[in-house]
């Protein structure tokens, strides 16, 4: 049987790399708050991702829950129910209440053609997903949030290192999250980070995500502790040095699987939009059961038969978990509905060799073209 094939594998700095980054630790004997390799990072990343400043954080979903909690909203918040869990459970989190827009067929982002008439004069928020990399309509957003407004705050967990003609996507709405977990494109172990040009955002997240304190006699919010240690800091250092060399790697193996895949019928791959630069974070493949003779289920099956695990991801919708399903109507987000039921990441990572794509290609093939 062959190596198993994951679908994805952490980026991983040579190990004398990291031995060298932390040994400036182990001299400061400074592990966590805000210490030197934080404010390297944070620096280094409000360049990258063309913004004044960004706040870090010990992981996205923290990230995106403390924003929330710091614009002070209220009622209701429109997000899609395609998304990893952590977008509807940041907006919960805050006693606030999500309501669910469908997603555009074609990128699977929010749908802004159904956006507006779920806007209530209780909604304070909305919270677009740029989903696998795949940027929002922004401008037809902030039109919107514009007109009524509305903050807007982006799960950008998919979307490090994207832009579109030259703009990097932490440029839009009112501040974006970042998630830097082992599984990302970038990671520092676990982490997160907040962009935004909102100089009173990053201060009140530098509190909340510390308890709240304000100084040593002074706690005046209900903060949490959502630190990013050194540790972390010092492997997103690391991460970061390789980090287009890693996209570069990524784009070699999509291209390999678009060469085989593309112009299949009943295949559909994400469309490659004029002007933006991917990061090739995910490969996902939505299989159509109607011009089909098998479904996603029996793709994902045959695979795992063969020691190669991709994921179904999203399925199921964020309606449909059990803490959900009994508030919520999965029949009301139809594209949503269909698309978690039909698509397929494909293995995608820096190391991924290219002849274990042609072999994943080969056996999709084979099942598909009969
Ligand atoms: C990974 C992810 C998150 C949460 O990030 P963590 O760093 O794992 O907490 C949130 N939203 C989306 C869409 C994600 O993929």
């Amino acid at each position: 049987m062959r190596d198993k094939i994951m679908v994805t594998q952490s980026s991983m700095p040579e190990f004398d790399e990291y031995v060298d980054e932390i040994r400036d630790i182990w001299d400061s004997v400074w592990l966590t708050n805000m210490g030197t390799k934080h404010r390297q990072l944070q620096k280094q990343l409000s360049g990258l991702l063309q913004v004044p400043e960004v706040s870090l954080f010990c992981n996205g979903h923290m990230a995106l829950e403390l924003t929330l909690q710091a614009f002070e909203l209220s009622g209701q918040v429109i997000t899609t129910p395609y998304s990893f869990a952590s977008t509807t459970h940041a907006i919960v989190r805050n006693n606030l209440t999500p309501v669910f827009c469908d997603i555009r067929e074609d990128d699977y982002t929010i749908d802004i053609e159904k956006l507006e008439a779920l806007i209530t004069p209780k909604t304070t928020a909305i919270v677009p997903v740029h989903v696998y990399g795949n940027i929002c309509d922004n401008d037809a957003i902030m039109e919107i949030a514009h007109k009524h407004r509305l903050k807007v705050i982006y799960d950008a967990a998919h979307a490090f290192c994207v832009e579109q003609n030259g703009v990097n996507v932490a440029a839009y709405g009112d501040a974006s999250m970042f998630s830097f977990h082992a599984t990302k494109v970038f990671h520092t172990i676990e982490g997160g980070a907040v962009a935004s040009s909102e100089d009173w955002l990053h201060r009140k997240l530098y509190q909340l995500k510390n308890f709240g304190i304000q100084n040593e006699e002074v706690v005046d919010e209900i903060g949490a502790n959502a630190k990013m240690n050194e540790f972390q800091a010092a492997m997103g250092l690391c991460n970061l040095r390789h980090i287009y060399d890693q996209i570069h790697k990524r784009k070699r193996a999509a291209d390999r699987y678009r060469q085989h895949l593309e112009g299949i019928p009943g295949i559909k791959l994400c469309r490659e939009k004029e002007g933006v630069k991917s990061n090739y974070a995910y490969f996902p493949v939505v299989f159509d059961s109607e011009l089909l003779t098998v479904d996603r289920d029996a793709v994902w099956q045959k695979l795992k038969e063969e020691n190669i695990f991709t994921r179904k991801y999203f399925y199921p919708l964020i309606n449909e978990f059990a803490c959900y399903r009994p508030i919520y109507n999965a029949a009301e987000t139809p594209v949503a509905k269909k698309v978690a039921s039909s698509v397929l990441c494909l293995p995608i990572y820096a190391e991924l060799e290219l002849d274990v794509v042609d072999e994943i290609c080969k056996i999709i093939k084979g099942m598909v073209l009969r």
